[in-house]
């Protein structure tokens, strides 16, 4: 058998450890990188030393192709169930599926557990399945365990590494992300109506199509690149397949071998296109839905995001056609012409949540009425992160200290919802927001005492006791994580224009306050 890198190996003792609980129904979240078939190809091989035969279902007949490929490179004998090319017997170690093959003829009954590849995507098959085979276990795959009630069919959700540990270990390359026409884009979303989708609750895509598709926010990509872009092979997100086309017509007019794909490009106009990218001969390769039909999209340097959604999931799938390492590549660019980043985050900002248990509304729901979490720095377009008031590229200061501080008989006051002692009404008891203080600064490197200082700042009628730092930590809500990266803000802000006032319990001595003169604009 090979040898697991640590986490893969956690990752299956988790699995074990939750089989013996009883957990029939488990499912794993994998990020891009962290090696998902290797997870099962390990399990193949476990469970054939014990005489038992794995069914490894994927959702399209392009993955099956990989993942028998896969397996193969790791010694399993590999059957195949797919129409036609049907394959397999009972000597194989794993039999790989289609969903298709499984509506159309039964999987075979020997079989002795099952992996669901890409599970955020359940179809009626796989449920027939599972309940057919109630006594046999089943394993669900997915970067993005996101999809409402997966939490009714997986019982056990196995984290692997986060994909900001997973570039910590360099298994993926870190991004630099710009949105250089932030404020035009959100602009030209807020009217935008939306509703239930093909994909979940998300914009509506005709209306979407004609917002995007203006000249105006067209041309910026092709600028955008052109400056920022580094001449890198470039995969495009388009809002559809006009919008692709559009992108692609003007990159070619700035002299950018450019090509355009989606769903119903021919298979073998497919395979020389995505051929001339990855030979360098095409630059810029823009496409529409091809991620979720399973179609092999080749890894980029250098990512532009052109299709706005209230998903995250979608979101993070398209960033991770970019993080992936390769010879030669340190980082990925990403260009956001789409509001993603802002709205979502980065991809290292991405934490698996608890599987949705059917009963919460949609969250892409709120992403389309909240305030963007994110801003991208005024001068360059980069994108900072809530807790930097400095830009990391250019060192510019972020606009918040100009429009949302003011001075009020020599105090410093922060407009909105950090502003000290606000109250919007829906204020939680002082004690639980000290336990989800604590939370937050126990994940952002923070000490304790600034828990302390954040429940004083927000309920300055409660002084919190010293009992308090034994309650367990509490997950912050939306509302409340928010205040607090506000106030961490405001109060990096009001130490760096009183230097000499301590900056109360933040980052220690050595807070990262920047001194450094603005540049002019
Ligand atoms: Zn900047």
């Amino acid at each position: 058998m090979f040898d697991l890198h640590p986490h893969q190996a956690q990752v299956i003792d988790a699995l074990t450890q939750g089989l013996r609980q009883g957990h029939t129904r488990q499912l794993v979240a994998l990020a891009t990188g962290a090696g998902k078939t290797i997870v099962a190809a390990h399990l193949g091989h476990r469970a054939s030393q014990k005489g038992k035969t794995m069914l490894f279902i994927v959702p399209t007949l392009e993955l099956t192709t990989q993942a028998v490929e896969t397996f193969a490179r790791q010694g399993l004998r590999v059957g195949i169930l797919r129409g036609e090319d049907t394959a397999y017997t009972r000597q194989d170690e794993v039999v790989v599926a289609t969903v298709q093959s499984i509506r159309s003829r039964s999987a075979p009954d020997w079989m002795d557990f099952g992996i669901i590849d890409e599970c955020h995507v359940l179809h009626q098959e796989h449920k027939r399945l599972m309940t057919d085979w109630h006594d046999r276990p089943f394993i669900g795959l997915s970067a993005t365990p996101l999809t409402k009630g997966l939490g009714q069919i997986f019982t056990h959700l196995v984290r692997g590494p986060s994909i900001r540990e997973l570039t910590e270990q360099k298994f993926l390359v870190p991004v630099r992300a710009f949105a250089p026409c932030a404020d035009a884009v959100l602009k030209a979303l807020a009217d935008v109506s939306c509703g239930p989708t093909a994909a979940g609750y998300d914009y509506k895509e005709a209306e979407l199509a004609a917002a995007m598709n203006a000249k105006g926010l067209i041309g910026d990509i092709v600028r955008t690149w052109e400056e920022k872009g580094e001449d890198r092979p470039t995969l495009c997100f388009a809002t559809n397949v006009a919008h692709s086309q559009s992108i692609r017509d003007d990159f070619s007019a700035a002299g950018i071998t450019a090509a355009h794909l989606d769903y119903r490009t021919e298979a073998s106009e497919r395979r020389d296109i995505v051929a001339g990218f990855k030979a360098g001969t095409i630059k810029l390769l823009t496409s529409v839905n091809v991620l979720g039909t399973g179609f092999n999209v080749p890894d980029a340097a250098c990512l532009i995001l052109a299709r706005p959604t209230l998903s995250m999931a979608l979101h993070i799938q398209q960033c991770g056609r970019g993080l992936r390492t390769a010879p030669g590549k340190d980082d990925c660019i990403i260009l956001d012409h789409s509001g993603n980043c802002l709205k979502h985050g980065l991809p290292h900002h991405f934490t698996v949540p608890d599987l949705d248990l059917g009963d919460k509304p949609d969250p892409a729901k709120a992403k389309k009425r909240d305030k963007p979490l994110f801003v991208a720095c005024r001068h360059c377009g980069a994108i900072m992160d809530p807790d930097e008031i400095t830009c990391p590229r250019c060192g510019l200061d972020r606009p918040v200290r100009a429009s949302r501080i003011v001075s009020r008989d020599g105090e410093l006051v922060a407009f909105g919802s950090a502003s000290p002692g606000s109250d919007d009404g829906t204020q939680e008891d002082p004690q639980t927001f000290y336990r989800m203080a604590m939370a937050y600064c126990l994940a952002n490197g923070q000490k304790p005492g600034r828990a302390h200082y954040l429940t004083l700042a927000r309920h300055p009628a409660t002084r919190p006791p010293w009992s308090w730092r034994d309650l367990p930590p509490l997950t912050p809500t939306d509302a409340v994580a928010r205040w607090i990266k506000n106030r961490n803000i405001f109060d990096r802000i009001r130490h760096q224009r009183s230097p000499g006032r301590p900056f109360p319990h933040h980052h220690g001595p050595d807070a990262p306050v920047s001194h450094m003169e603005p540049p002019t604009l």
